[in-house]
């Protein structure tokens, strides 16, 4: 693909896919509605992995959702499993291991897989829930390589369910007033961008493991400073209204200061993307500081998250206007969930597709060769 491209969720391919989906949702739908008259079914979420982000975020969020709401789990711990049917109201048998999740295909209960497992395993189980034909939303980064996206990809095309990724920020306000800056230009083209994302690790973890995060920070933090200054050149129509992505990186990895803790995986990037329209993003990540910041600049104005700019809430934005205050926090996951059930239901694709997953790892492919290399790289989505 042109590697000037923006990201297209409608390619052709993608196009003749959603064909295909389209009849499959014809398929399904009938029992995804409920009796005639009476409101619609909620879809059937299984959360696989029961980490700190399903305990904290997702299965509370799946208690505010309209549209969807934990019916089952996966996870090695059957204790836990059915600890979380007790606090969930779904039933025991809805509690499956890694090595039954198979078994899923014969659960008309579940609806929908949400994969929340280390990075390196995103794409073991988002492809066992799409051949047991459930759609998927794989939690970020997609995957650890784009050939690995590719394969989950594919193994959701040919099992005609649906993939999307857990960017939440899509449906945040804060994110969507950047993109709609973006989009109308309304500060002019936001040329300069700056976003710095970091914490600092205290002990090995799996996100330091080259095998299952795939990479250190970037493939954690820097994800969402890749996402934000995509969001803030979006376009007011056509692909790229959800963001287009950079055509060329320039980076450098920061010196370690813990070689213990990060053997085989950077602690820090700094890194730069430039756009097509002449915009460039300055970015920083590591497990070496703090920090969560992003700021957009256009000839006429700007907008900068000041704290928390990529967290659940909590978030302080200004704007060359003044303050931006939308009201108390929304429930992000809540929203993201909902919307992707809603787009089974009507045979939608969600605006955070997985071909937006492995546009970013492309990204980020891009970043660690201009790394190794030392040179500009063109970004190839
Ligand atoms: P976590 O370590 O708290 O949980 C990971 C889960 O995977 C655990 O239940 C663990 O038991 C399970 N697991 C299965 N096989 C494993 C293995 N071989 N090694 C280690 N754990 C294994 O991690 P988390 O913070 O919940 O993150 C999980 C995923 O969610 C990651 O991809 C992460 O990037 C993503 N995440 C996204 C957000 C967001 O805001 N969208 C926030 C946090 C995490």
């Amino acid at each position: 693909m042109n590697p000037r491209a923006q990201f297209s969720p409608v390619s052709r391919r993608e196009f003749l896919g959603r064909l295909s989906i389209g009849a499959a949702s014809l398929a399904v739908s009938a029992p995804l509605l409920g009796a005639a008259g009476a409101a619609p079914r909620k879809l059937g979420v299984a959360l696989v992995g029961l980490g700190s982000y399903s305990t904290g975020q997702l299965g509370p969020a799946l208690r505010v959702t309209e549209n969807c709401r934990l019916a089952g789990v996966v996870t090695g711990n059957r204790a836990k499993g059915l600890q979380w049917a007790k606090d969930y109201d779904f039933p025991e048998k809805n509690v499956y291991s890694y090595e039954t999740m198979h078994q899923l295909a014969d659960n008309p209960d579940i609806d929908l897989v949400y994969v929340v497992t280390p990075n390196g395993l995103h794409p073991l189980h988002a492809i066992a829930a799409a051949k047991a034909g459930k759609h998927v939303i794989s939690e970020k980064p997609m995957a650890n390589t784009v050939a690995e996206c590719e394969a989950m990809l594919a193994a959701c095309r040919a099992a005609k369910v649906k993939l999307s990724v857990g960017y939440r920020l899509h449906f945040d306000p804060y994110h969507q007033e950047l993109m709609r800056l973006g989009r109308e230009k309304e500060f002019g083209p936001l040329l300069k961008m700056k976003g710095n994302r970091g914490f600092v690790m205290g002990a090995r973890a799996w996100r330091a493991d080259k095998k299952l995060a795939g990479g250190g920070p970037m493939m954690d933090l820097g994800v969402y400073i890749i996402q934000g200054a995509c969001m803030a050149q979006a376009t007011a129509s056509g692909p790229g209204r959800e963001g287009v992505a950079p055509i060329a990186v320039t980076a450098t990895e920061i010196p370690k200061t813990r070689l213990d803790l990060f053997p085989d995986v950077e602690e820090g990037t700094r890194w730069t993307m430039e756009f097509a329209n002449g915009a460039v993003c300055e970015a920083f990540t590591s497990y070496a500081h703090g920090a969560d910041t992003f700021r957009a600049e256009g000839e006429k104005g700007w907008i900068e998250f000041k704290e928390h700019a990529f967290t659940y809430r909590g978030m302080v934005v200004a704007t060359s206007r003044g303050p931006l205050k939308f009201g108390p926090d929304v429930n992000q996951q809540a929203r993201q969930m909902d919307d992707f059930a809603r787009c089974i239901r009507e045979g939608r694709e969600s605006r955070v597709p997985g071909e937006m997953g492995r546009r970013d790892l492309a990204i980020v492919e891009a970043i660690y060769e201009s790394v190794r290399t030392g040179k500009r790289t063109l970004v190839k989505v």
